[in-house]
Formats: C-alpha cells, sequence, structure tokens
C-alpha cells in the first residue's frame, strides 16, 4: 500500500465496536473485567487504552515497524528510551543533540553513573573511535537542529551490528513519510510528535517504535510503570493530524525548497542550511535515504543586520518555539532552544546569534516570500 493510502488506511480507520469513521475517544481510566481467569483485553488505562492503542499501532504501521508507544510528550518517549541504560553503560551522540535530550542525559551523566560521549556522527571515524568496550548505543537525528546536518542511517546501523549497538534515531524533522530509519537498520525511532505527525501546533506527544520483540518489551514495561503515557484525547488529536501528514509535507516542504532557493545568495543572507540545496555537503546521504528535504531550514542573516528587526516586520510567520505546524514558524535558537548553552558551545555547533530557524508552513508561498522580503528590506533600510 503507498504511504498516501497508510495514512488514511490504518488501525484508527473504522472502530472495530461501532463502524465508526474514527477512532472513538475512550474516557476510561479503568474496564470491567469478567470475573475468573479471563482477564480482557484492557484492564487500566496505564497499561493500554483503546484509543492510544490505534495510534501506536498506526506509527508501528507507518514506520513500518513491529511495537508502538505512545508517550505525553517527546521528551518522556526519548527518557524512556534512555532508561534501557544502566549505571556503567557508555552511548554515542550527536554534538547537535536536541536541547532536551542533551538535558536528560547530562542528568543521566552526573547522577546515574552513564558515560556519554558527544561526537559528529555524520563522521564514520569520529563514532567508530569512540566506541568502547562499555559502549552499548548510538543516538542520532538526522538532518540534526538547527543546522540541517546529516548523519548516514545505513552507516550507523552497520558499526553498531559490528559491535552489538543499539541505534536510535530521533526521526521528529522527517517524520515516517519522508524516512523510515527501521528499513535502513536503525533499531529504535523516537517522535515528538508535536511537529509533523500532530502538524497543528495544538497537542504534545511523543512515540517510539521498534521491531525486536526484547527493546518493545522493556520499552513498553517502562511506559507503564514510569506512566508518562499519551492521553486518550490527544492521542486521538495525532491521529486526526496523521490523516494529512502526507499533503501537508508534501506541500510545506515545496514551500521550503522555494524559500530555501529564494534565500540563498539574497542580500542580507549570509548562508542558507537546507539539505535540498544543491550545495549542502549532505544531500546526497540525505536523498539516498529519504524521500525529501523536509520543510525546515535556517538562514543566518548578514552579521550587520538585527534579527529582532527582521522577527518584528514579519506579518504571518509566527516567531515561537516548536516546528512541524500548518504555520510557518520563525525561532531564534541562540536565545530560545540553544540558550542554555554557553556562547562558546553553541558557535562550535555553527549556531550563529544571527541564525533563525523557518519551520516552513502551508501557507501561499507568494505570501511567504513576500513576507520574508518585507523583513528582509526593513532590516536592510536600518543597517
Ligand atoms: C521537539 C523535539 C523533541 C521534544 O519533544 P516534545 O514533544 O517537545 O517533548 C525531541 N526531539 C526533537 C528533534 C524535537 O524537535
Amino acid at each position: 500500500m503507498d504511504m498516501l493510502t497508510k495514512l488514511i488506511h490504518n488501525a484508527s480507520l473504522v472502530d472495530k465496536a461501532t463502524g465508526a469513521s474514527s477512532t472513538p475517544i475512550y474516557h476510561a481510566s479503568t474496564f470491567h473485567q469478567d470475573a475468573g481467569d479471563h482477564p480482557g483485553t484492557w484492564s487500566y488505562s496505564r497499561s493500554g487504552n483503546p484509543t492510544r492503542h490505534a495510534l501506536e499501532e498506526t506509527v508501528a504501521d507507518l514506520e513500518q515497524g513491529a511495537y508502538g508507544f505512545a508517550f505525553a510528550s517527546g521528551m518522556s518517549a526519548i527518557a524512556a528510551v534512555l532508561m534501557l541504560f544502566s549505571q556503567g553503560d557508555h552511548i554515542i551522540l550527536p554534538l547537535d543533540l536536541y536541547g532536551g535530550t542533551f538535558e536528560i542525559v547530562s542528568q543521566l551523566v552526573e547522577r546515574y553513573g552513564l558515560e556519554a560521549s558527544f561526537v559528529d556522527t555524520g563522521d564514520a571515524s569520529q563514532v567508530q573511535a569512540s566506541i568502547m568496550p562499555n559502549t552499548r548505543a548510538i543516538y542520532v537525528e538526522t538532518p540534526s537542529n538547527p543546522t540541517l546536518k546529516i548523519t548516514d542511517l545505513r552507516m550507523i546501523a552497520e558499526l553498531a551490528h559490528r559491535h552489538h549497538l543499539v541505534t536510535i534515531a530521533d526521526n521528529t524533522f522527517m517524520s515516517p513519510y519522508l524516512q523510515r530509519p527501521l528499513t535502513l537498520g536503525i533499531d529504535v525511532v523516537v517522535h515528538s510528535a508535536t511537529k509533523f505527525l500532530g502538524g497543528h501546533s495544538d497537542v504534545i506527544a511523543g512515540l517510539v517504535v521498534v521491531n525486536d520483540q526484547d527493546i518493545a518489551a522493556r520499552i513498553g514495561k517502562n511506559q507503564k510503570t514510569w506512566g508518562a503515557v499519551l492521553g486518550p484525547e490527544d492521542s486521538w488529536l495525532v491521529l486526526r493530524g496523521i490523516k494529512t501528514l502526507g499533503v501537508r509535507m508534501d506541500r510545506a516542504q515545496r514551500n521550503a525548497l522555494y524559500l530555501a532557493n529564494w534565500l540563498h545568495g539574497r542580500r542580507g543572507v549570509e548562508r542558507v542550511y537546507y539539505p535540498g540545496l544543491s550545495d549542502h555537503p549532505g544531500i546526497k546521504t540525505h536523498m539516498a535515504q529519504s524521500l525529501g528535504a523536509g520543510a525546515v531550514l535556517s538562514v543566518v542573516l548578514d552579521p550587520s543586520l538585527e534579527w529582532t528587526a527582521f522577527v518584528s516586520r514579519l506579518r504571518y510567520a509566527i516567531f515561537a518555539v516548536s516546528l512541524g505546524g500548518v504555520e510557518t514558524i520563525v525561532s531564534h535558537p541562540s536565545t530560545m532552544s540553544h540558550a542554555g548553552m554557553s556562547a562558546d558551545e553553541r558557535h562550535r555547533r555553527n549556531v550563529a546569534d544571527n541564525l533563525l530557524r523557518v519551520s516552513v508552513g502551508i501557507e501561499s508561498i507568494n505570501d511567504l516570500t513576500e513576507d520574508f522580503e518585507g523583513a528582509l528590506s526593513y532590516a536592510l533600510a536600518l543597517q
């Protein structure tokens, strides 16, 4: 079945009990069980809820995995995966790691005895060199945030399997519509479903998908015992978002490619990061492992421009953290997502003070370019 069809025809279409055209929101904490030795399918909603289950089956299907898990946020999904490891275990992570994940790993290192190395996961020799006898896992994000660096997922999977390591990929920026890491040999996929899967900036949610039965059992246990499960209403919102993932992604990606080319080389623009631009160093690897460049780009304004002036003149794009919504969202990593880092740490990752991340929405591209043109002209006039 083609992906566009699968986004509609999945576990959430047609409720088995009633034939309803969308999975009902099962607001129940507990379920009546027949007395005796035949417990029903459902017992308590922290262990399992039919609405959440429909989402878990759907995302597993989309990622071509066997087991899905839905969490209260992307962070709780990532935490449940990191809880697979124990004191003394070593894991390898990217330098350009999502800020929240960096925060959890730092805590696990400082207080719980986990060991971690942060390297450029795009460079096989750096990853190889950091593998130690107690290394248990390699964690990657591709494209990375906010400089859209590419990591070769097949290379990571091969390297890891040679050393019996678990591989984890945060697939938030791509969504299963554009990239399916499990099919490339990765063991665990995590998502902030808050972003493209939800797609409407109206819900916080996280997902995990795996193929291996043993890993699934351990993540399932973490989900149930730590208890950061996704509620039935929020599960339903993500299920509804998924139905339009394809059409949203197609449109947003087309807009992003246009905008990236429009910004590239323009007066007042120092640099554009987008894995769909021919001068992006990772474009070949990225196109060999995904179906498109996605809808997130970053633009570095000329150092002589005031980014605040630029942002103040945007009429359509909202200025906010987050990404993956139907609306264009501009954020300033230095003062938002990466504010916790020192200036040195930011510069080491090419997060320039004048870098703005743009999550391109599905508005008319004419209006978007007009919006960016107006903001750029204003900032240039103030020079
Ligand atoms: C937003 C995000 C997260 C965290 O997800 P929440 O839903 O905000 O908890 C993790 N990874 C990436 C790449 C993200 O963009």
